[in-house]
């Protein structure tokens, strides 16, 4: 998520309370995201706790975030042994490098997409950061949150993966056996997905949050048909990148939300009335308190994204992207 966003963000949100991983299912945890006045955000979490240890869908960004993690491992006595990040966004790859440090043993789960984008997309980001610290005009809060980010991406090798999963397949982690999904081209170049067959849950990562599809380094047609997959996966919980879980019900709910907004993002409809389709088509998903912010970000990704010029819109729809 770019600075601006987070200090939009920050302008708008009510602050959201970390707390300690709950259950979500017999054996599944979920470590909740965090988004703070002044702060970049951390996404969610998801804990499988397995026969031969625990399994960790995403790791954070943020010291205390990762921390939580691995202190309700030790609490438990049952160790980390593997970690798939959902995709490279810091928010929720960040922690790769901490978890690295206290268990030397792990076993790094993620998409091909990670290396090109710490060559790429983040190594832009951090230029533009530098230069924005060079600048000398940001605030003490904003470069605390800058330099955070510089220091976590300077050390990209530790957040690179073990294991490089590109197609669907089960794969056991932790004694369990996890169906990793590969969506190519939907919220990066290579997201993975994870549904656990015995609770049914499923760890979405970004392809699903609150209060808005993050569509920076998107292609959004591909999304669109990421989501028909993950409404083929027999869940019955489903645990988004941001935001609390869902339904199955509410998961149809959000889908239809998304397509929506890419049907009116194609019509002649204006940008007002496509952030408040977006808005009413969550109904009780996304509270009131949260409108206003949600309508502001729409309103960016239309601009920026959906209805951007052609080569600007698809960017992230081809290979090169
Ligand atoms: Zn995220």
């Amino acid at each position: 998520m770019p600075l601006w966003i987070t200090l939009l963000l920050a302008l708008l949100l009510p602050q959201w309370a970390r707390a300690a991983p709950v259950a979500v299912a017999a054996g599944v945890y979920l470590q909740r995201d965090s988004f703070q006045p002044g702060r970049q955000p951390d996404g969610n979490s998801v804990v499988f706790v397995g026969p031969r240890g625990l399994v960790v869908v995403d790791t954070g960004r943020h010291i205390e975030h990762t921390q939580a993690l691995i202190d309700f491992a030790a609490a438990r006595a049952a160790p980390i042994v593997a970690v798939v990040n959902s995709h490279w966004h810091l928010d929720h790859l960040g922690g790769n490098a901490l978890l690295r440090e206290r268990v030397p043993t792990l076993q790094v789960v993620a998409s091909s997409a990670v290396a090109p984008a710490l060559k790429g997309w983040l190594a832009n980001s951090r230029r533009e950061m530098q230069a924005m610290l060079d600048g000398g005009t940001l605030d003490a809060t904003t470069q605390t949150m800058v330099r955070g980010d510089i220091a976590l991406i300077d050390r990209g090798p530790k957040l690179l993966p073990d294991v490089v999963v590109d197609g669907t397949r089960t794969l056991e982690l932790g004694g369990l056996p996890l169906q990793i999904g590969h969506e190519a081209r939907a919220v990066t170049a290579g997201d993975l997905w994870v549904y656990e067959p015995n609770t049914r849950v499923l760890a979405a990562g970004d392809l699903v949050t609150l209060p808005v599809p993050f569509l920076d380094t998107a292609c959004a047609s591909g999304w669109s048909a990421a989501l028909s997959r993950l409404d083929s996966v027999p869940f019955t919980t489903l645990v988004p990148g941001h935001g609390a879980p869902m339904s199955r019900q509410q998961f149809g709910t959000w889908r239809g939300a998304f397509d929506g907004l890419l049907a009116c993002a194609a019509s002649q409809a204006t940008d007002m009335t496509c952030s408040e389709g977006w808005v009413k088509a969550l109904g009780d998903l996304l509270p009131v308190a949260e409108h206003k912010r949600a309508q502001a970000m729409v309103g960016y990704y239309l601009q920026h994204r959906l209805r951007a010029a052609p080569v600007e819109r698809d960017r992230y729809c081809s290979a090169g992207g």
